[in-house]
């Protein structure tokens, strides 16, 4: 059985292994500290633990993280971590110190770049802007949807990833925010990644509880954004989760027949049953949605595309992010001309629809959803 993940790990849960280990209570509020609050994940070097608690703990819990195989900077600042997850860890590694420490077992390629197949890869992107630092971090590995414009599709799912390994996608953005200032911290986290967050939805509860705990990340409920292609079940399943997280829809098209020539998922599910569970989580919860829509050059950015949407939106009372697609290689749609998406923003405005086009970010690294791991794929 594998050794949990430190970012698996709450205080409940770290008491659980405590005491079936013979270990101090006290010892999870210790490491969670470290980890959350001082951004340390070796315990050798939590100085206030003891030698043989230390050894123990390397025995029972894993403290490695991800492997980093590759980080692209953009000009505007957005930044992409390519994320690889070894699965055979082994307790054999001498620290130095007599400590054992799991350790990943990645092999080691000509230039010393571990070789993690794409199938254990996924992306995280970290968004700053003057107001805010936003955290984009995958729920799965691959995405079993497939959307006909998205890369994180191309080769469908290849498994969900642990409660763990999400919030290590927030941890490590954090950590880089906080190595450019000591005050920086990821402000808002949205689950726009690799992945259906709600085909994964115990996992990505149970991390959004961490990123959300002050002895954890401390990252805002209301600032954390569950970005769906629309299960209904699992929309009204959320509603009975207790913290007030965002929820946007990805509707990217107004009605059922052009929704099902881009979102092979949208078979089974209509328009009209997504609107139905949307409504049910407003009743529920009071928190208006926010509709998602990718703007393809030519498919769903004409003006009748707009009125239909606006009808959507208002009955909703949903605010629509429009969002201009993203050139991805092996993926034929266009990116709109410039006067159809203002056109198109103003025909939902003229309809009393509060509509923002969300800004490109990142247009140069490739930081559209699974396409790093894409492009890394195909040209290997
Ligand atoms: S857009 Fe979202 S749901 Fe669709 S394939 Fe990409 S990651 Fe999956």
């Amino acid at each position: 059985m594998p050794q949990p993940s430190v970012f698996d790990m709450t205080p409940e849960t770290f008491a659980a292994i405590c005491e079936a280990n013979d270990l101090p209570k006290f010892l999870g509020k210790q490491v969670l500290d470290w980890v959350y609050a001082k951004g340390v994940t070796d315990p050798q070097a939590m100085s206030n633990l003891s030698k043989a608690n230390r050894e123990k703990l390397a025995e029972v819990i894993d403290f490695e993280q991800g492997v980093l195989l590759a980080e692209q900077v953009a000009t505007d600042g957005t930044r992409k971590l390519l994320l690889g997850w070894p699965d055979g860890r082994t307790p054999v590694r001498d620290a130095g110190a007599g400590i054992a420490l799991p350790i990943a077992l990645p092999i080691a390629n000509a230039e010393g770049v571990p070789e993690i197949p794409t199938s254990r890869q996924t992306e995280c992107v970290m968004i700053p802007n003057p107001e805010r630092r936003t955290a984009c971090v995958s729920s799965q590995i691959g995405c079993p949807v497939g959307c006909a414009f998205c890369a994180s599709g191309i080769g469908g799912l290849d498994g969900n990833l642990t409660t763990g390994r999400i919030v290590e996608q927030v941890w490590r953005l954090g950590q880089i925010e906080r190595s450019e200032s000591p005050e920086g911290r990821v402000s808002h986290v949205v689950f726009m990644g690799m992945g259906e967050p709600l085909a994964n939805l115990g996992n990505v509860t149970d991390a959004i509880r961490i990123i959300n705990a002050p002895w954890g990340l401390g990252v805002s409920a209301r600032r954390i954004t569950i970005s769906t292609v629309g299960l209904p079940a699992a929309i009204r399943k959320l509603c009975d989760f207790e913290l007030p997280v965002t929820l946007a829809l990805s509707l990217h098209a107004p009605n059922d027949d052009l929704r099902r020539t881009i979102i092979p998922w949208a078979e089974y599910s209509t328009v009209t049953e997504l609107l139905d569970a949307c409504d049910e989580w407003f009743q529920k919860t009071g928190r208006e949605i926010t509709l998602e829509y990718i703007l393809l050059g030519g498919f769903n950015d004409q003006p009748e595309h707009a009125k239909e949407l606006a009808g959507l939106a208002k009955r909703l009372r949903a605010n629509v992010n429009l969002i201009r697609f993203n050139e991805v290689k092996g993926i034929t749609f266009s990116r709109p001309a410039t006067d159809d998406v203002l056109h198109f923003q103003k025909i939902l405005r003229d309809r009393n629809v509060n509509t923002h086009i969300r800004a490109s970010r990142g247009r140069d690294i490739a930081a559209a959803c699974g396409q790093l791991r894409h492009e890394k794929r195909t040209v290997s």
